[in-house]
């Protein structure tokens, strides 16, 4: 009964009577039933023995070497031997091909699969398998919570970040008689940073609660083996972390500690301008032209870039020049600071480095560094906890970078829970095994 056909095309429950080509040069295939089971009632599980009539269905499959072709399959509908059965009569479906479906469960799994581990957009693997959206919307979803582990597997350094899930929205506010955020929305994804499972999971909103109940959620051991978690410098994550990890060791990567410096330099720079040329800056002001310069590290710089910056500083007329100057130089003093990450340093070195910092963020009479100094002092345990471990939350700003990918290529989701899930195995492909090149 089964033929070199019929292996080859591999769908179980069906055997290939004959393939011809039509007009079109599309190879079409003739199927029958040769599956036992397919005789039995869906509703009472007898065999049945008369047939009411025959049918022709013809579902779509996958391209069988490259080429695409037609399925032709004639299968019987019978009557049901039991007299009281509600079914009367059924018709013949095997498991590749259940009733009334209209396209081969491989063909729908492939689809799916293509959007899941394959990176697809749904509309570009909807064009692929010649499906609609919404099957391949479908198959995606159906795809994504069979790969995907309901559980996470045990982390022992957490990154946890925020990232904006699409533009906010404003409304004009009559009473206050200002514009005013209606909606902003955020997702706070759950990392892990050590051993490479990618993304753990999303939830929407950037509040306390919102950390604290994804963690809740988990089991006490999972909680348990926990020894460090990375943030940014946000209030909501620490107060999260204080409550539901308190043996956890909390980390603030120089990440976000160099974006805060660096923006220092640039508000200086602005206020400065602003306020003795009367003006925003231009291509004729020299600071204008080095901005890029001023918040480039020292250390990546050659000594003669160097030494030309502060040249050009300090000829500048003094209330321009010396502002920058002595914020370009405390946010050097972090930078030197967080370059012991890793060095082993000792507690002596890094505070003469910390001091020197404040030192010259108290010299000064600028708000941006006294704020700034500020910043650093609130978030110093977290920091030293970096310098001493070299935990970063880079991991989580990868992570970032594919979520905001998925949702460029998509243009956008309407859905947030879709996109949780588009997010989740684009971010987690690797760890599944499917960047991996062998
Ligand atoms: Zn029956």
């Amino acid at each position: 009964m089964v033929n070199d056909t019929t292996r080859l095309l591999g769908l179980d429950g069906l055997v290939v009577e004959g393939v011809e080509v039509d007009a079109d040069g599309v190879p079409v295939v003739d199927l029958s039933t040769g599956c036992e089971q397919a005789r039995c009632c869906p509703g009472c599980g007898r065999r049945a023995a008369q047939i009411k009539q025959w049918a022709t269905t013809r579902p779509r499959d996958l391209p069988v070497a490259g080429r695409t072709m037609r399925l032709r399959w004639r299968k019987r509908r019978w009557y049901c031997p039991t007299a009281a059965c509600p079914r009367k009569s059924f018709t013949e479906q095997v498991a590749q091909v259940p009733a009334r479906s209209r396209l081969t469960m491989r063909l729908r799994q492939a689809a799916g699969a293509a959007v899941a581990d394959g990176g697809r957009t749904i509309v570009q693997s909807a064009r692929d398998h010649g499906v609609s959206w919404p099957v391949v919307a479908q198959a995606f979803t159906a795809h994504a919570s069979r790969v995907l582990p309901d559980e996470p597997e045990p982390v022992a350094v957490l990154g946890i970040d925020e990232v904006r899930r699409g533009e906010p929205h404003w409304a004009w506010d009559e009473k206050a008689g200002s514009w005013t955020k209606t909606a902003d929305r955020w997702h706070v994804g759950f990392c892990d940073l050590s051993a490479g499972q990618g993304l753990l999971a999303q939830v929407e909103g950037r509040t306390t609660a919102a950390v604290t109940g994804w963690l809740a959620a988990r089991s006490p051991a999972w909680r348990e083996q926990i020894t460090a978690v990375a943030i940014d410098m946000c209030t909501v994550f620490k107060a999260a972390i204080r409550q539901m990890l308190p043996h956890a060791l909390l980390v603030v990567d120089h990440f976000h500690v160099v974006q805060l410096a660096n923006r220092a330099v640039t508000e200086v720079r602005r206020r400065v301008t602003l306020t003795a040329r009367g003006r925003r800056g231009r291509g004729s002001d020299p600071e204008w032209r080095m901005r890029n310069r001023l918040t480039r590290s020292a250390t990546r710089m050659s000594g003669k870039h160097v030494d030309r910056l502060t040249d050009t500083l300090e000829a500048l007329p003094t209330r321009i020049g010396a502002p920058i100057l002595a914020t370009w130089n405390a946010k050097e003093d972090l930078l030197d600071l967080l370059a012991t990450a890793r060095t082993q340093p000792d507690r002596e070195h890094v505070h003469r480095l910390l001091r020197r910092f404040y030192t010259r963020c108290a010299a000064t009479d600028l708000p941006e560094l006294h704020r700034l100094a500020t910043t650093i002092e609130t978030w110093w345990p977290q920091i030293s906890a970096f310098l001493a471990t070299g935990i970063t939350n880079a991991g989580s700003e990868g992570t970032n970078r594919v979520i905001k990918t998925v949702a460029r290529d998509a243009y956008g989701f309407r859905n947030p829970e879709n996109q949780r899930l588009r997010t989740r195995t684009a971010t987690t492909r690797r760890h599944r095994g499917h960047l991996n090149p062998a």
